[in-house]
């Protein structure tokens, strides 16, 4: 176990953040509020191959892991324009493709999806089903030797800019009642699917979406893997997932520190400059190792994730995006008390971040379901529901 990175990897973190350097806070906010999405930085991202540095060389990707794309999306975040559909679309979509699909989805995805020339969004939080997917009612039907699929899904980032959506769906375990899911690619404009969006007080170029769908038909190879396949399948999306949501963390929690420390060294309202005062070096201090902390445990997750060691992942996963949003949240906060009224002025740029570091705890699971997975797998403790 080396904690020394590879020249690569410091390579590929060096022109990674020059690239969001040159687009930058200022980039982004600017498409968020004109509506738009970051599609200049989007595709520069995916011709540079950055975006699909974890797919297989064979389908155009670079052939790394998800060490290297959790690197890409915590430079972009720490250069202040983290991209929100890395978590979905490379890590999610990419690896269930890359894992579970025939080669004929592969050939059809997976080149797209590497070069950022093709989106997909993901889609299994439902509005009477968030935390408990469990319970989720958006059904795969068998119609012939095909699918219709029926149902309504919340919150589903970037959708509008996707050329398909992985809907998580249900197919019923007549005996035991449980979720037996179903992961099926379906086009965005196939007749039957709509969405809108739903209005957020986040300022990020990716927006969420209420999406419906009505009785859409869909061919046999619209399921990925088995239809039952169970839960397993899905994780293989989730746990990337959920160290990409610690990589996006950890890089808006860079920026915000980033942009206090270097106030903190200029402002000076007594005789020194205000960073000199334990009152805010401390809490600084404070924030960055647990930013740090974070950092290696989403390595670490990473890590055991490309080793192939799914289980430790799963675990390690969680943890990393726990500690990756709660390091963030307060790393965020306490940037903007060091800008003091600077901090809330839209000059400034860390007000945004607010919302968007508190985002991290609920999505995409929240903080109490990770407390919940923690208690009862690796601490052994019974569940309450
Ligand atoms: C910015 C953003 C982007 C998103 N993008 C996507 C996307 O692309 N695709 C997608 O499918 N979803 C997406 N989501 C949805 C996200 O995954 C859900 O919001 C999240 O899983 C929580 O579900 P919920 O909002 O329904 O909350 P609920 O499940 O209703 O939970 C509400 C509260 O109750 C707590 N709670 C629930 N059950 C328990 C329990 N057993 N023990 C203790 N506490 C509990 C939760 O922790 C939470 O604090 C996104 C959400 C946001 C905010």
């Amino acid at each position: 176990m080396s904690f020394v990175e590879s020249p690569e990897r410091v390579a590929l973190r060096q022109v990674v953040s020059d690239l969001g350097r040159r687009y930058g806070f200022e980039y982004f906010a600017k498409a968020a509020r004109a509506g738009e999405h970051a599609t200049e930085l989007w595709a520069e991202a995916g011709r540079l191959g950055f975006l699909g540095v974890n797919l297989p060389t064979e389908y155009g990707g670079g052939g790394a892991g998800l060490y290297e794309l959790s690197l890409v999306l915590e430079e972009l975040g720490s250069a202040g324009c983290g991209l929100l559909m890395m978590v979905v679309s490379p890590a999610i979509c990419g690896t269930v493709i890359t894992r579970f699909g025939t080669p004929e989805q592969k050939q059809e995805w997976l080149p797209g999806l590497a070069d950022g020339s093709r989106i997909m969004a993901f889609a299994i939080t439902e509005p009477d089903a968030g935390s408990n997917s469990h319970n989720i009612t958006t059904t795969a039907r068998r119609d012939g030797d095909g699918w219709r699929l029926t149902g309504r899904k919340v919150y589903i980032s970037g959708i509008d800019g996707a050329d398909a959506v992985l809907v998580v769906a249900r197919t019923e375990d007549a005996r035991t009642g449980r979720l037996r899911p179903t992961l099926l690619i379906v086009p965005t404009d196939a007749p039957g699917l709509e969405y809108r969006p739903i209005e957020m007080e986040l300022l990020t170029p990716e927006r969420q979406f209420a999406v419906f769908l009505d009785d859409v038909a869909l061919p046999a190879d619209a399921v990925v893997g088995s239809p039952d396949a169970g839960i397993d399948q899905l994780f293989a999306g989730l746990n990337p997932e959920r160290v990409m949501a610690a990589a996006l963390s950890i890089g808006t929690a860079r920026y915000a520190v980033g942009k206090a420390v270097a106030y903190a060294k200029e402002r000076t309202v007594w005789s020194t400059p205000i960073g000199s005062h334990q009152g805010l070096a401390h809490p600084l201090a404070q924030v960055h190792i647990e930013v740090e902390l974070a950092r290696l445990m989403m390595q670490k997750a990473a890590s055991l994730y490309d080793e192939g060691q799914y289980e430790s992942a799963g675990e390690a996963a969680n943890m990393a995006k726990y500690a990756a949003a709660e390091a963030a949240v307060r790393a965020v906060d306490q940037a903007v008390q060091c800008l003091g009224g600077n901090g809330l002025s839209t000059e400034y740029g860390l007000a945004p971040l607010l919302t968007m570091a508190r985002a991290g705890r609920i999505a995409p699971v929240s903080r109490e379901m990770i407390l919940n997975f923690v208690a009862q797998t690796s601490l052994g403790l019974p569940r309450s529901y």
